[in-house]
């Protein structure tokens, strides 16, 4: 018997009527398949402007959503929220384990209202304060821009108040080992 072996010969590669693209807007290492139907116009600095794809994700959730260009808080939005999935993700599984710095940080966002500005501070007192951890690292500058361009409660900034409200109820929670006897 001298049948050919190859198990690929018969195997018909897939041709859909259009390729589907990865979200324009998603990061390399979290990227969604994007919904041809939903395109923004992208321009870059150079060139002329061009319609991209991106996720439902991305195309509801971006701060710019009401308009038809992808903004540059779209892009700060989409590396916060990336960071922000990390770290909620991280923490979950017990790999990432926040400060008590980080914790009371996180505890005093909770606390304030968001705005640029109040980012800005917070942001900047927890730098010199040392408390500078995965926390403040995701924060940085994106966390500042995004407010600036929706309000507090936007869907925008919902993963990062879930994070911040999770850390908040820890930081507020007696830590195993730490406790006292108190003679009420
Ligand atoms: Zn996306």
């Amino acid at each position: 018997m001298t049948e050919p072996t190859s198990l690929t010969g018969n195997v018909r590669p897939l041709r859909p009527a259009a390729a589907v693209l990865p979200c324009h807007l998603c990061p390399d290492d979290d990227q969604a398949l994007a919904d041809p139907m939903l395109t923004v116009t992208f321009r870059a600095g150079f060139g002329p402007p061009r319609l991209v794809s991106l996720c439902s994700l991305c195309y509801l959730g971006r701060p710019s959503r009401k308009q038809t260009d992808l903004g540059s808080a779209d892009l700060a939005w989409r590396a916060l929220e990336g960071d922000v999935t990390r770290l909620l993700a991280g923490h979950e599984q017990g790999l990432w384990n926040p400060s008590d710095g980080e914790l009371e940080f996180a505890a005093g966002l909770a606390r304030m209202p968001w705005s640029e500005e109040s980012m800005r501070t917070a942001v900047r007192e927890a730098h010199s304060l040392a408390y500078a951890g995965r926390l403040v690292r995701a924060l940085d500058n994106n966390a500042i821009v995004v407010p600036r361009h929706v309000p507090a409660d936007d869907r925008a900034l919902h993963s990062l108040r879930r994070l911040v409200d999770l850390l908040a109820t820890e930081a507020e929670r007696p830590r195993e080992g730490s406790l006292q006897a108190s003679s009420g």
